[in-house]
């Protein structure tokens, strides 16, 4: 895709973020874009720069670190990296030295390890819980007692390094708007509930909705969407990458 193309998509995606903000009463500005860049080249981000854009989402920690160290090298403090996919323990001291929040953490012992490594760099990391709220998707909380104690473990200054900022999802990967909707007002509902439980954590945004379901996304109260597809073109999942083949869609 080139330069022109990407700049068009941006013009576009930000219009109807800010129409679906209008439709739903929502306040203007109050929804984030992520750039989903994941498979796309250092070309592709640097085109999205140009347009005005400097929040990217990878999935893949290998990718976007050497994507990532390039563009800094190249522009200095301009992007901005969320890491979005499933993380491996042994991707966690990357994702912390090259990112500023992990969207993806669902589990414990992710907790543990960024603590660890953002202690190190004397950084503080911003994280997102993901959470399991439809079939299709492997990741995320699942058992609400272990987010739950997560979240309890936060709220009591066991993790001085992290700030947990927002809660994640993906929505189930299918036609009918009424599980997809159901996906994402159950995350709005549970953010209701998590900053009831605990007044003390960050807890504000809510990233949901890609580039197929951003706009209910948006209906129902997101705060950052995370689009890929709709800026950058359809992804090339058979180049060369770090081993992790994949095959999902997601991935
Ligand atoms: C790839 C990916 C996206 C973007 O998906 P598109 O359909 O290309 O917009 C969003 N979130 C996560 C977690 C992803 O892995």
């Amino acid at each position: 895709m080139t330069a022109d193309q990407i700049k068009d998509n941006f013009d576009k995606i930000r219009l109807d973020i800010a129409n679906a903000e209008k439709a739903s009463g929502r306040e203007s500005g109050s929804v984030i874009l992520c750039a989903v860049s994941k498979f796309h080249p250092v070309q592709s981000v640097l085109a999205a720069m140009d347009a005005g854009h400097f929040l990217f989402g990878e999935n893949r920690v290998q990718e976007a670190f050497s994507k990532f160290t390039e563009i800094n090298t190249m522009r200095p403090g301009k992007a901005q990296l969320h890491i979005i996919g499933s993380l491996q323990l042994n991707k966690v001291k990357k994702s912390v030295e090259i990112a500023s929040c992990i969207q993806s953490v669902d589990r414990e012992d992710l907790l543990k390890e960024i603590e660890k490594h953002a202690s190190k760099l004397n950084k503080t990391m911003d994280v997102f819980l993901e959470i399991h709220t439809g079939e299709d998707s492997k990741s995320g909380y699942k058992d609400e007692s272990e987010l739950m104690a997560s979240l309890q473990n936060l709220s009591s200054g066991l993790y001085p390094h992290i700030r947990a900022t927002g809660l994640m999802t993906m929505a189930p990967f299918c036609d009918d708007e009424k599980i997809v909707r159901k996906s994402f007002s159950s995350l709005r509902e549970l953010r209701e509930k998590v900053n009831k439980s605990f007044p003390n954590l960050p807890i504000k945004e809510l990233s949901m909705g890609m580039s197929g379901d951003y706009k209910i996304a948006i209906e129902e109260g997101s705060t950052m969407v995370r689009i890929g597809t709709a800026l950058f073109g359809e992804r090339e999942y058979n180049k060369p990458n770090d081993g992790n083949q994949t095959t999902a869609i997601w991935n």
